[in-house]
C-alpha cells in the first residue's frame, strides 16, 4: 500500500517547476550522488558565503519524481545554514524517512516543506530516492570539513567492519 497523499500539488510543483535545478557557475564545492536501485543521478553544487554559511545550493541530474522533488526542497532549506546545521538536518531527514523520527511538529519546524516526504517512510522502495540529495550534501560537507572527498560512507563502513 502506497501513501497517495505524497504526490500532492505542492510536491508536483517541485517536480514540474524546480527552483534550484540549474548549473551554478561559481560554486565552492560539488559532489555527485547516485542511487543505482532507481537510476537517480544528482550533481550537487554549493556556494559558501564569507560568513561560512551556505549561500546557494543547486543541482543538475535526472531521476524519479521523489528524488528530484526532494533535492529541490533540500536546496531551498539549506540557504543560510552552517555546514554543521546542514549535516544535522540531513540526519534528521534520514531519521524521518526511515521512521525513527515521527514528531510531525518538530519535523515541520526543522525541515519545512521537506517534512511532507515523511510518507516515504511507508514506501521502502522510495527511501533511497528521497535520501539521495541529503546524503550527497552531507557527504560533501563532511568531506570538506575533514579535508577529504566523498569517502564518508566508505569510512563509516570500514569503521563498522573494524568494530565487528
Ligand atoms: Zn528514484
Amino acid at each position: 500500500m502506497e501513501a497517495t497523499s505524497l504526490y500532492n500539488a505542492q510536491f508536483m510543483d517541485h517536480v514540474a517547476h524546480p527552483d534550484y535545478k540549474y548549473d551554478m557557475g561559481d560554486c565552492t564545492c560539488e559532489h555527485d550522488g547516485i542511487n543505482p536501485s532507481c537510476g537517480d543521478e544528482l550533481h550537487l553544487k554549493v556556494r559558501m558565503a564569507d560568513d561560512g554559511t551556505i549561500a546557494e545550493a543547486a543541482y543538475t541530474g535526472h531521476g524519479c519524481a521523489v528524488s528530484m522533488a526532494s533535492a529541490d526542497m533540500m536546496s531551498d532549506l539549506m540557504v543560510g545554514k552552517t555546514p554543521e546545521e546542514a549535516i544535522k538536518l540531513c540526519q534528521e531527514f534520514k531519521d524521518m524517512i526511515t521512521g525513527k523520527q515521527t514528531d510531525q511538529d518538530q519535523l515541520e519546524q526543522d525541515l519545512d516543506e521537506a517534512a511532507m516526504l515523511k510518507d516515504v517512510s511507508h514506501m521502502p522502495a522510495r527511501v533511497k530516492c528521497a535520501e539521495l540529495a541529503w546524503r550527497t550534501l552531507s557527504e560533501m560537507l563532511k568531506g570538506t570539513a575533514d579535508g577529504q572527498a566523498s569517502t564518508t560512507e566508505d569510512a563509516a563502513d570500514a569503521q563498522k567492519a573494524a568494530n565487528a
